[in-house]
């Protein structure tokens, strides 16, 4: 733990949201995860509690700390209840608009000092800053998927985040035991600007029936030698996630080698997400994921 955050207040209790919780409360941090969708929350907390249960089937974690990781966090619907909190960090969808929205309601129940960051994966530090009533205190703390193994962080600072806030930030992931990396705040900043393209193209290649799901991904695994095929990990990240990031970079970065695959969009108006809505490239509602194209 740091000597300055003891309570943080995560925002979004989906993917990212449950596994940021997980890691705070594991480093002994008293936790309090919000979302508006109370179902969110209940399924957060289930796959909070299914991740520690593996934790201590594979040694990482003593059966003895299972209650005390999760007693420290608490939930709540009501975004006010953070007001407490020395940090917060939002993890709500990728969207601009509603995170701009969460940051207006929330500033005023904070308290002067505490400091605020986003888990975008893409979104301007800066842009969003402006939305609170502290933009010098304000950070991206950018985890990966799945957080509670993942070891990186990117931290990524706007215009205005003061030396004291970033120092904090930092003291904070190495408490978390994860590795950071420093990013500046331009478009998807350094890993997804470099991983998102890819994924694109990954779709394109299906898209022009260059390969099929299971060439596509069988190629990259093989060829490429990395762990998960493209579309794999895009279903894994969500496709919702991944269109809003390709977004974010083509009009953040006016130029077209960026722009979205149709078919990709075409996924995420079926409402395919991938793994999180059982559906994407791949279909996961029976025992093994069959390709759905
Ligand atoms: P998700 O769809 O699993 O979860 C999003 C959650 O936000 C949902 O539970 C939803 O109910 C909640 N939400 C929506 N509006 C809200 C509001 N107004 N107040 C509170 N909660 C609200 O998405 P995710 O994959 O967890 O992504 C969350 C954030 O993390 C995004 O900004 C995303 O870009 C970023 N991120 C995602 C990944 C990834 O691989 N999926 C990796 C790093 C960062």
């Amino acid at each position: 733990m740091t000597g300055a955050i003891k309570k943080v207040g995560v925002i979004g209790a989906g993917q990212m949201g449950n596994g940021i919780a997980h890691v705070c409360a594991l480093a002994g941090y008293d936790v309090r995860l919000n979302d508006i969708s109370p179902e969110q929350i209940e399924a957060g907390l289930a796959t909070i509690n299914g991740n520690i249960a593996r934790q201590i089937g594979s040694g990482k974690l003593e059966e003895k700390d299972r209650n005390a990781v999760l007693d420290r966090i608490a939930s709540t619907p009501d975004i006010a209840k953070l007001g407490d909190c020395d940090l917060i960090i939002e993890s709500a969808v990728e969207d601009e608009l509603v995170k701009r929205k969460i940051f207006s309601e929330l500033s005023p129940h904070l308290r002067e000092d505490t400091l605020l960051a986003t888990n975008t994966s893409s979104i301007s530090i800066t842009r969003l800053a402006a939305s609170t009533d502290r933009p010098e205190k304000f950070m991206g703390i950018h985890f990966m998927n799945p957080v509670p193994i993942m070891q990186l962080i990117e931290l990524v600072r706007g215009i205005a985040t003061d030396d004291h806030t970033f120092t904090i930030a930092r003291e904070f992931s190495d408490s978390l035991g994860k590795t950071v990396a420093v990013s500046e705040d331009f478009p998807a900043f350094m890993v997804n600007r470099i991983l998102l393209p890819m994924i694109n193209e990954a779709v394109y290649t299906l898209y022009e029936g260059v390969g099929s799901v299971e060439g596509i991904d069988t190629a990259m695994k093989l060829g490429a030698n990395h762990p998960m095929g493209p579309l794999q990990l895009a279903d894994f990240i969500g496709l919702d996630t991944c269109l809003s990031i390709m977004q974010v970079l083509y009009e953040g970065l006016a130029d077209t080698k960026y722009r979205p695959c149709p078919l990709l969009v075409k996924y995420v108006e079926a409402g395919w997400l991938g793994r999180k809505t059982q559906r994407g490239f791949y279909d996961y509602r029976g025992d093994t994921p069959v390709p759905t194209r």
